[in-house]
């Protein structure tokens, strides 16, 4: 994190009247002003709630449930775990957390400072913790690990009881290390200004679903909750990366008229758009749109959207904190065919990793993007891929759904689920309950499934090109780690010769082929999917017209000449180089001279 100007203090210490500008990578459009509400807590995310008198007993009585939730977990696990002879580490958990004196602090605390439960047990055991860290013997020191977990399980308790009140006050501006897909949904209906993380990258879930609800976003500002508190005033510019923390008049008298025409800007109406989308040498290009909240399907259609062309389930899992029920399943499903009407729905099937799923297994799981993920972890899980499988079936009577399968890497993850498709069509048949035929589709987006591109054709009906996935699998760079963003290069020459692979393999075995990454909604990479023979583009709604603009512009057969030449060049700076040079030479009236910015937002 750059400062830029003089008035920084050192050391991150704050002079409250002072203003602060700072630089961060921009990673989803807009200008806000609002204040700050620090989000803490890894699993469970939380922030400071002042109570009134009159909620406290509820309070006390919330964490007292949460206290027995998490002992009767620990009690399960300690059985399953236990080796008879030895403590095991759960059974000391389940120590800490009856001690009398550790809740009786919290309750005390809830009670005299009139505040929420999640901050009264970060309050107190970050005080134990503290304790424990100071002691000489290193034995005895490291208690303080324990202490974390039972504090971190206490605080995923507090979130298990259904609904929480997770609430915002109005024009709140989210700080956090990273927030969590499952927060930011829970947060949207207090509707945030904005979001300030240390964390993540611009493919990561929270920032494309940011882009989804058009809220502005920034990443990249480490140390960021040392600098600031819940309260402060706070400036964020998502279009070139900047916050500005207790701004000067003079700077929120300039940003209150941007954020104004920001504000206008997502509001605004616009005509339907229905006819047909080429390219000013004529060829058609579909686009679907991805879509994580279906509220959001109305206005990609009105842009001109035919169709959803990524739906990720797993959204659902985070919404019922857990996995939803087949009939609930049901219900979503046949509501999002509804809206994509006769266009259709393609629905991924839970693309979940096995952190997400327990405490346990998130201990378990040191590298979850390699872990037990998507596909993988459903084809362990059959009793709920089944409860899946049989929603989907039942939902695609009569509406078009198509099923996607994430991360697909061998053609065994594809017989086996087509096994199961056919054993649940039996049973629903001899249940009598009417099911469609959805067709079935494959994410590309692993570089073992690029190079057997043509053995997966041969079993599915269409590709989903992952390009999110397949620029951190093939580049072996972290999509959600800030500190290797620099290595997350979409126009490496590997990214570029896979999707041209990916395409060719489609085209060969005459399936169709619908870029759903990240990469779809962006301007300028759209440019160069045109050329490398991308006919169908799934993308956030809010990069719709961008992009629309851009492909009635071009002609694919310059888009194509440029991207032969670029799949030559040996490396992602030659590839950028390159770009900066022919974009300028050739369409300087689309794109401007800051194309590819190093830390602007590129989409
Ligand atoms: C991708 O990987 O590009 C993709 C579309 O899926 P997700 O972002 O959900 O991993
Ligand atoms: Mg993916």
């Amino acid at each position: 994190m750059t400062s830029l100007n003089n008035n920084t203090k050192i050391n991150g210490a704050k002079n409250k009247f002072s203003e602060i500008k700072l630089k961060a990578r921009a990673v989803a459009r807009g200008v806000a002003i609002g204040k700050v509400v620090c989000l803490h807590g890894r699993k469970r995310q939380f922030y400071r709630i002042n109570l009134e008198e009159s909620q406290i007993e509820k309070e006390l009585r919330r964490f007292k449930a949460a206290i027995r939730l998490a002992k009767r977990q620990l009690k399960k696990i300690s059985t399953t775990d236990s080796n008879n002879s030895k403590l095991s580490v759960f059974d000391a958990h389940l120590l800490i957390l009856e001690d009398r004196s550790l809740q009786d602090k919290i309750e005390k605390n809830i009670v005299s400072q009139k505040i929420n439960a999640e901050w009264a047990v970060k309050v107190v055991t970050e005080r134990y913790i503290a304790t424990y860290k100071a002691i000489a013997d290193e034995h005895l020191r490291e208690k303080y690990i324990d202490l974390e977990d039972v504090a971190d399980r206490i605080l995923a308790a507090l979130g298990g009881g259904g609904k929480t009140n997770l609430r915002l006050e109005k024009n709140s501006i989210i700080v956090a290390r990273e927030v969590k897909p499952s927060t930011l949904i829970e947060l949207t209906d207090s509707n945030p200004k904005a979001i300030i993380t240390e964390n993540g990258g611009w493919t990561s879930h929270t920032f494309i679903l940011a882009r989804e609800i058009n809220l502005p976003a920034v990443t990249g500002m480490k140390g960021i909750l040392r600098r600031v508190q819940t309260g402060d005033e706070v400036i964020v510019d998502g279009f070139n990366g900047h916050v500005i923390v207790n701004p000067s008049k003079e700077s929120t008298e300039k940003y209150k008229i941007a954020a104004a025409q920001f504000q206008e800007f997502t509001h605004r109406e616009t005509e339907p758009i229905d006819e047909k989308l080429k390219t000013l040498d004529g060829f058609e290009i579909k686009i679907r749109a991805n879509i994580d909240l279906p509220r959001g399907y109305m206005r990609a259609k009105q842009l001109g959207a035919k169709g959803i062309g990524l739906y990720r389930s797993e959204f659902l899992f985070n919404q019922f904190k857990g996995f939803p029920t087949e009939q609930e399943q049901l219900k979503e499903y046949r509501n999002i065919a509804k809206l994509a009407g006769e266009d259709g729905v393609r629905i991924r099937t839970f693309d979940l990793s096995a952190e997400q799923l327990t405490e346990e297994n998130a201990r378990k799981e040191i590298n979850p993007a390699l872990g037990l993920r998507a596909i993988r972890l459903v084809l362990t899980h059959k009793k709920e891929f089944s409860t899946q499988i049989r929603a989907l079936l039942q939902a695609s009577f009569e509406n078009k759904i198509d099923i996607v399968l994430p991360m697909i890497s061998d053609v065994s993850e594809i017989l086996e689920t087509k096994k199961l498709i056919e054993t649940e069509k039996a049973r629903l048949r001899k249940r009598k309950i009417n099911f469609g035929n959805p067709r079935l589709g494959a994410m590309i987006e692993v570089p073992a499934a690029v190079l057997i591109a043509d053995e997966i054709a041969h079993e599915v009906d269409f590709f989903c090109l992952g390009t999110n996935d397949l620029v951190q699998y093939l580049l072996a760079v972290d999509r959600d780690n800030e500190t290797v963003a620099d290595w997350f290069r979409t126009l490496h020459p590997a990214v570029l010769r896979s999707i041209k692979t990916i395409l060719r393999a489609a085209e060969q075995n005459n399936i169709q082929a619908v870029i759903c990454g990240e990469m779809a909604g962006s301007p300028v990479y759209v440019a160069i999917l045109i050329g490398l023979g991308a006919t169908e583009l799934s993308m956030n709604v809010n990069s719709i017209s961008r992009v629309r603009r851009i492909i009635s512009h071009i002609a694919y057969e310059e888009a194509k000449e440029i991207t032969d030449a670029l799949l030559k060049l040996p490396t992602a700076d030659a590839v950028e180089n390159s770009v900066r040079e022919k974009f300028l030479a050739k369409w300087s009236h689309l794109f401007s001279a800051d194309i590819l910015p190093q830390r602007k937002l590129q989409i």
